[in-house]
């Protein structure tokens, strides 16, 4: 197959397990955003994927070749980590020639690829700048180019925009993506920026304690997260408990229509904010009452208590009916949008 697996990669310092019998494929052209809390393992395994660090058990292949113990200067990879590792004494043009050159590539065809690197980062011109007189966006940019000056198989970022302040963040997640998509480079990017890792990524891989909990579109990984860390973890969401009495599905004590927990076990709801409307108080509803509202411009934030639950409610202003603090209202929540996860 083309494109990268990992087959049971597990990685261990000492009795420790940092990277645990993890499986994933990637197929080649996709985008692969790794998320999680710190500590999670992310780094460890894209060091293992770079060669940097080497798997105590578990095969990474690539394009069909065990590349398991291939070191990482015979593996044809572009990297860029959040340090940059720019040289700051060279200027634009030598930082994206370097590769090139200790590759021994003749200097017609080096300052040839510059110039096209160069404006498919949106910098042309920029060859004889110094790089430190670059502003922030712009270094990454150039970072980026150097990584991809060898026309690598494989392209691995580790935090790159992480430096850069949120409006420029923004803006280079959509710059990357596209220049991904323009080129159909295989790209896995570890990120702990949700926002970042949804915007940019054909898969979320979402890891926490060195396993993965799931990997899936952005999409998916929204609306049907596999648990409670996962759902948790990506935007916020109300976990509700479910219980089961004499058969019958309660959600914080009342039955919702078309929601049962499956089995007899409890477990719990989850249901985005988005997902949770507000009505006038109705017999056999939930209804609580509401006990704060942040009112953010373009959408408005409800906090609603349910029998000492608080739910928290989004809508825009058009949407949002007049409630106010103290006041009793009705909850509703659709069971098409609220995922039952085990408890
Ligand atoms: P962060 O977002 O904070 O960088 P991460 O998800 O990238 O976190 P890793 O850097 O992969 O996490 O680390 C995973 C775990 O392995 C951590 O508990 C870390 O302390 C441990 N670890 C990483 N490298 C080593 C090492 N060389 N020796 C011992 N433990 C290590």
């Amino acid at each position: 197959m083309s494109g990268l697996s990992l087959n049971g990669v597990t990685k261990q310092f000492g009795p420790f397990t940092a990277v645990d019998d993890v499986a994933l494929t990637v197929p080649h052209g996709t985008f692969v955003c790794m998320l999680g809390p710190s500590g999670c393992g992310k780094t460890t395994l894209l060091r293992m994927i770079a060669g940097l660090d080497t798997p105590t058990n578990g095969a990474i292949v690539l394009d069909g070749e065990d590349i398991t113990r291939v070191p990482t200067h015979k593996r044809n990879l572009g990297m860029v980590f959040q340090s940059l590792a720019l040289f700051p004494h060279l200027t634009v043009g030598e930082n994206i020639a370097y590769p090139l050159r200790i590759r021994g590539i003749a200097r017609e065809a080096q300052v040839r690829r510059v110039e096209e690197l160069l404006s498919l980062i949106h910098l042309p011109g920029y060859a004889d700048r110094p790089v430190n007189k670059l502003s922030g966006g712009q270094r990454q940019r150039v970072a980026i180019a150097r990584a991809l000056a060898i026309s690598p198989k494989l392209f691995l970022l580790d935090e790159p925009l992480s430096a850069l302040d949120a409006k420029l963040r923004e803006a280079m997640q959509v710059e990357l993506r596209k220049l991904q998509q323009q080129l159909g480079i295989t790209t896995i990017v570890v990120t702990h920026d949700q926002r970042e890792a949804m915007t940019m990524a054909d898969t979320v891989v979402v890891m926490n304690g060195g396993k993965i909990r799931q990997a899936a579109s952005p999409i998916e990984i929204y609306r049907k997260p596999a648990d409670r860390f996962v759902a948790d973890f990506i935007g916020s969401t109300n976990l509700l408990p479910l219980t089961v009495e004499s058969g019958r599905t309660l959600v914080l004590g009342e039955t919702v229509e078309g929601i049962a927990a499956p089995g007899q076990s409890a477990c719990s709801l989850s249901v985005r904010p988005e997902d949770i409307h507000l009505s006038a108080p109705g017999a056999g509803r939930l209804s609580g009452r509401v006990t704060f509202i942040r009112d953010l411009g373009g959408m408005i934030e409800t906090f609603v208590d349910v029998r000492g639950t608080e739910l928290i409610a989004v809508s825009t202003p058009r949407e949002r009916p007049v409630v106010s603090v103290g006041q009793e209202v009705g909850v509703i929540i659709d069971p098409q949008t609220a995922v039952v996860l085990a408890a």
